[in-house]
Order: structure tokens, then C-alpha cells, then sequence
């Protein structure tokens, strides 16, 4: 079978599966579930397995924090332990494998959960839900919301592209992807939507790393997502907190490229998993270490060109979801697209995202894991 699922039931049933595999040098293994509240078929499962002797290092590897993303990360997540499992020493080493944080996301193919709400926007604590952030989005509204239905796609990407261009000449290509990607908590029907309580799913998440970081020392968390970044290589996302600069990190990790959420190297976000990680271990656990980061796999590409393709992708998905279009073949045009901007189909991207996510599981492991031990090969 192929590595990379076609739905989120073969992805989950493949995941359950691991747990017998586990037990033999994990004895004490175990399987839980959360079934979202407004429908228990959809669940996020995770396999806690705790280190036989001494909790020290932990390996917690989660995937589909932004649904249709999970389809890439499941089939790293099942790399890692197909290929990487047989590294680590059950004596000091736990797992908290994580599938699926966002099912109904991934289920439905969307990036949002079924609230619209962009979970990695949502990570907020004490309820600071600020309603004011990001106030460039509403001068981008007319470029990013769309208040009408699409007829067809050659026309709608043609007014697209005229907004595209006006937006450029008004406010430049950075305030364009700051004012869209950092995120927003206004507005519930629009993009990069952050919500104004915290969802269910987050709440579930933060447990399980607040636990995590009690029981052990030393915390590693690698996160799939793909979207952004150069479409042929892998971009290891750091949070600002963590310590090394990423030209330090890509020397520690043997690792071609890394970069921070910060405007220069990516983009800022608010209310991030990881920046809440970090902030977790500062305030509760300093005597901890962490190393929590994204695999961030591009798809279409880092070029202005493909930005701006991404931008629309991203713009006619939630306006199709708003104002519909005008028939299925339209519809489905839009959400060809979109899944493509997750998920590529091609075989030789699906390769090279395998090839860059070994590399880089290889050299978090030997650097941050003192116990793992990494072959050469
Ligand atoms: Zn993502």
C-alpha cells in the first residue's frame, strides 16, 4: 500500500493499527480517543506509549492541525515509525503519536474545522481572543472576501487577479501576506479566521502537552503541514522562542532549510501550537527543553506567481463555501484546486517530500534525542 491515504478512515484505521507493533518494546501503550462533541464519528486518537524506565525524552509526533494537511502528515507520521521507531530506546524514550488534531478537516478535504476556524490560529490562552488584531485584513477585504457567488472560474480568477494587482500597487506584496496569514479573530466567515473562544480540539491539545512536559524532560514535537515554502523542499518552521537563529538549527539538524515564523523568514502567526508550547515550557516547566517544529512541505511554491495562485486557492474555497458557485463543474474546478495546494498528486513531489522528512527526522533525532541511536547510511 501506498504511503500517502486517500481518506481520512484508511488514514485512522492504519494509525490504530500501529498499537500492537508498539507494545512489543512499549509495554505500556495505549490508545485514546476524543470524538468531537457534534459528531462522535470523528475522533482524534492518539498512542501514548511511556518510556519503560525513566521518563526523559518524549517524541510526540501530530499531524492535520489543519485537516486536509493530515494526508501528507500521515504518511510521514507512518515513516517515522516504520523507519524510525527502531532508533529509539523504549528505557528513556516515550511517544505521543497524535492523528488527525483537526478530523472533520481532514475528513472533509478543508484546511478550518467545521466552526471555520483556523486551528493554529486558536492556540490563545486566558480567553485574549483580540478582536482587534490584524487590522490590514479589512483593508484587504475586498481582495480576500469576495461577497459574491463564482459564475466561472476564468472570470472570477481574472477579477482576482485585477484585485491582486491593485492590492499590490496600494499596500505591497508583505502587508498582503502579513495582513492575510497572521491570522484574524473578527470575522467568522473570512480566511485565516482564529476564532473567539477556544475550540475543542485546542483544549484537548494543550492538555496532552501540559502533560506531557510534567512527566518528562526533555520534550521533541514535530508537526506536519504542507502549503507554503518552495514546492521541491521541505522547510523546517521554527517558533521565534526557540533559542538557535535557523541558521544554527539547519547546522545542528544537518537539515538544508529552516526558517522562523517571523515576517522576514515566513510569516507571523498568533495564536500558534507551537508559540504556545514554547510559552507553556516557559512559564510552567523552565527546567525543560523543547524542541517543538513544523515540517512545513511546499506545494505550489515560493515565486510571487505561485503566492498569488495560493492566495486564490485559499480565496475561493471559503468564498465557494459562503456564496456558493454557480454549478458542480465550477464547485469541483474550485476544489480540485484547493485539495492540489494540500495535497499534490504528483509522484515525484509525494518522493521528495518522503526524502526531505527522513532527512530531517534523522538529524532531529541524533541532535536532540542523546539516547536514539541513528545509523549510518
Ligand atoms: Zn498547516
Amino acid at each position: 500500500m501506498t504511503l500517502y491515504p486517500e481518506t481520512y478512515s484508511e488514514s485512522r484505521s492504519r494509525f490504530l493499527a500501529q498499537v500492537d507493533g508498539i507494545r512489543s518494546r512499549w509495554p505500556r501503550v495505549s490508545l485514546s480517543q476524543h470524538a468531537l462533541s457534534f459528531d462522535p464519528a470523528l475522533t482524534i486518537d492518539w498512542i501514548a506509549a511511556p518510556a519503560v524506565k525513566t521518563q526523559h525524552n518524549i517524541v510526540i509526533f501530530s499531524i492535520g492541525e489543519h485537516g486536509v494537511e493530515g494526508y501528507v502528515g500521515s504518511a510521514m507520521q507512518q515513516v517515522f515509525i516504520n523507519e524510525f521507531l527502531p532508533s529509539l530506546n523504549p528505557d528513556d524514550t516515550g511517544l505521543l503519536f497524535i492523528h488527525a488534531i483537526n478530523p472533520w478537516g481532514m475528513e472533509n478535504r478543508e484546511r478550518n474545522n467545521n466552526n471555520n476556524i483556523d486551528l493554529n490560529r486558536n492556540f490563545i490562552t486566558n480567553d485574549q481572543f483580540d478582536t482587534t488584531f490584524n487590522p490590514t485584513y479589512d483593508q484587504l477585504r475586498s481582495l480576500i472576501v469576495p461577497q459574491r457567488r463564482i459564475d466561472s472560474m476564468a472570470f472570477e480568477t481574472l477579477r482576482f487577479f485585477a484585485s491582486v494587482i491593485g492590492a499590490i500597487v496600494k499596500h505591497g506584496i508583505p502587508a498582503i501576506r502579513e495582513g492575510t496569514l497572521m491570522g484574524q479573530y473578527r470575522h467568522p466567515r473570512g480566511v485565516y479566521f482564529g476564532g473567539q473562544t477556544v475550540q475543542e480540539e485546542t483544549v484537548l491539545l494543550m492538555g496532552l502537552f501540559e502533560q506531557a512536559m510534567a512527566d518528562y524532560q526533555n520534550i521533541v514535537h514535530l508537526d506536519m503541514h504542507t502549503g507554503y515554502g518552495p514546492r521541491y523542499q521541505m522547510s523546517l518552521v521554527n517558533s521565534p522562542l526557540d533559542e538557535r537563529s535557523s541558521a544554527e538549527s539547519s547546522a545542528h539538524f544537518n537539515y538544508p532549510l529552516v526558517v522562523k515564523t517571523n515576517p522576514e523568514e515566513f510569516y507571523t502567526i498568533k495564536g500558534d501550537m507551537i508559540k504556545f508550547e514554547y510559552e507553556l515550557r516557559n512559564q510552567k516547566f523552565p527546567d525543560k527543553t523543547l524542541y517543538a517544529t513544523a515540517f512545513e512541505f511546499g506545494t505550489f511554491g515560493d515565486a510571487l506567481p505561485a503566492l498569488i495562485r495560493s492566495l486564490r486557492a485559499e480565496v475561493f474555497d471559503n468564498q465557494l463555501k459562503n456564496f456558493g458557485a454557480k454549478n458542480k463543474v465550477v464547485a469541483s474546478q474550485i476544489r480540485r484546486e484547493f485539495c492540489e495546494l494540500f495535497y499534490p498528486d504528483e509522484a515525484r513531489w509525494r518522493e521528495k517530500a518522503l526524502t526531505d522528512a527522513r532527512l530531517a527526522i534523522r538529524g532531529i533525532l541524533k541532535a536532540m534525542i542523546p539516547s536514539a541511536i541513528m545509523a549510518q547510511r
